[in-house]
């Protein structure tokens, strides 16, 4: 096993305003778990950024001493692409902060923040940008693989709302990258993944939304077929301000859910209403759930915007065994629902769950050469997740979502989502990604990082002239 002399780590601490924590230090087991307990790697030491300055140190010393480099940011990679062994971790959890301008509707975000950091700071404005469904996400990894969730349909990615980001490079320079500066870099961080620097802080976009109309509606699991039938031509032709994503799923035994549904294997939609919520507009908008079959659960209401946003944080806490897979969907014929109703009988675990989120709308009317994000003619981004608190149930979860996969792989577009790839999934899947933007990332790559020095993520490896 490798690791790091003393006297190297020592300047290193003494270098670093942040936190040195190597093998056998108190707090390194802590400091190196991360969302999935399926991943257990020992870095060679763990490497805590308050700032730029702390990033451009740990980044000279990897140089210096010919380690490898894997940045963490929210630490919530299915595959734990942070997380390598006898490498040096550059962590970027002491960077989590957040500074809204009200009245320019953007907030600046530290690059190792949570979703629900930016979620908290910006709702007391009562302005939000979209992010994913689950608030201890990192802003880092879900804003530079693309980011989708409640909010897509009606304001686009993540990404289409990045208005810059600061940057360290592979050669310890400093930039900031927007439209007007480096905008080939900024081009390749949306969507091109952590290829191309430490992104210590990103500015977005913010939008009005304050409360939100969240609504739930779960039906027997055999009615799966009708119900993807209606969906996948209802949701698509929905105003935008209405978002729903698609699960399979096991009722949990929680509230909202009254206990005669608590464990029933069920299909459903998890609603998200952004306009006017005012008198029964949301009851309204969703009567149509009547129409597939009767639901054996529904509910609808006006949360706070964050409530939304961290309704699942509760049942997927850190420290479960995750495998998932992803892929693109334009359409959902009865061949691929065979496949979800087969498999959605047979969840392998109270977790396990299949996910089609909804990615049209807004996302559309952003050229689809704008960004390195090459799937905006995709209706669904999909997600096959085998989660379970239990080790000993990591290959029962694996198999399932593997199997699963495959199966439905055929009517997909293709590439996956790279924020949904999963561990031991083949280079060619990073290709197939990108499509036709592959050879301008590669280009890019190899202008601002020709040693491929950030390989820790989805590799686009440089392109050799
Ligand atoms: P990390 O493991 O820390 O990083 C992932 C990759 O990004 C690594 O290669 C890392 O080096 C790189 N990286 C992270 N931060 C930086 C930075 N600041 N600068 C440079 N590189 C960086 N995605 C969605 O789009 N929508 C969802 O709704 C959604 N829901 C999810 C729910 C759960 C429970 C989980 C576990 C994931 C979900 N995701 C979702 C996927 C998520 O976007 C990816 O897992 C993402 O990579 C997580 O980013 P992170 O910073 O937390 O992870």
């Amino acid at each position: 096993m490798g690791g790091i002399n003393g006297p190297a780590l020592e300047s290193l601490r003494d270098a670093l305003r942040g936190p040195v924590l190597a093998p056998g230090d108190p707090g390194y087991d802590e400091a190196r778990s991360i969302y999935n307990a399926m991943i257990d790697r020992r870095p060679a030491a763990i490497a805590g950024c308050v700032d730029v300055a702390d990033v451009r140190t740990v980044l000279s010393f990897a140089q210096d001493t010919g380690l490898e480099l894997a940045v963490r940011g929210g630490g919530h990679s299915g595959p734990g692409l942070c997380l390598v062994d006898d490498a040096l971790m550059l962590d970027l959890t002491p960077m989590r902060w957040v500074d809204v301008d009200p009245q320019a509707s953007t907030a600046r975000v530290g690059g190792g923040s949570q979703l629900g950091d930016l979620d908290h700071a910006a709702h007391t404005f009562g302005l939000a940008t979209p992010g994913g469904i689950v608030s201890t996400t990192g802003v880092g990894g879900l804003t530079l693989g693309g980011g989708h969730g409640h909010l897509t349909r009606r304001y686009g990615l993540t990404i289409d709302n990045l208005l810059s980001a600061d940057v360290v490079l592979a050669d310890g320079s400093f930039v900031t990258a927007s439209e007007d500066d480096h905008s080939d870099l900024f081009w390749a961080l949306r969507g091109g993944g952590g290829n191309f620097g430490v992104v210590t802080s990103f500015t977005f976009r913010l939008h009005p939304v304050d409360a939100v109309g969240l609504g739930v509606t779960v039906w027997p699991v055999d009615r799966t077929r009708e119900v993807l039938q209606w969906y996948r031509e209802f949701l698509p032709a929905a105003p935008e301000e209405l978002s729903g994503f698609f699960a399979l799923l096991t009722v949990p035994p929680a509230p909202p859910f009254p206990e005669p549904v608590h464990g029933l294997k069920v299909c459903g939609v998890v609603w998200c209403y952004t306009a006017d919520l005012e008198g029964d507009r949301l009851e309204k908008a969703l009567t149509v759930v009547n129409a597939p079959a009767p639901p054996v659960f529904h509910f609808a209401g006006p949360v706070p915007y964050p409530v939304l946003q961290g309704m699942f944080d509760g049942l997927m806490p850190k420290g479960l065994q995750w495998y998932w897979r992803g892929d693109f969907f334009d359409a959902v014929p009865d061949d691929a629902i065979a496949v979800h109703e087969k498999y959605g009988h047979n969840l392998p675990t109270g977790l396990s769950t299949m996910h089609l989120y909804p990615i049209d709308g807004a996302t559309r009317r952003v050229d689809a050469d704008d960004t390195a994000w090459a799937y905006r003619h995709a209706t669904w981004s999909g997600v096959i997740a085998g989660i379970d608190p239990e080790p000993a149930n990591a290959g029962l979860v694996r198999q399932w979502c593997v199997d699963y996969w495959s199966d439905l792989h055929p009517y997909s577009m293709g590439g996956g989502y790279i924020n949904f790839l999963g561990e031991e999934e083949s280079a060619g899947r990073v290709r197939d990604t990108f499509g036709g933007h592959y050879d301008r990332l590669a280009a890019i790559k190899s202008a601002y990082d020709p040693d491929n020095f950030f390989h820790a993520n989805q590799n686009i490896p440089p392109a050799t002239s």
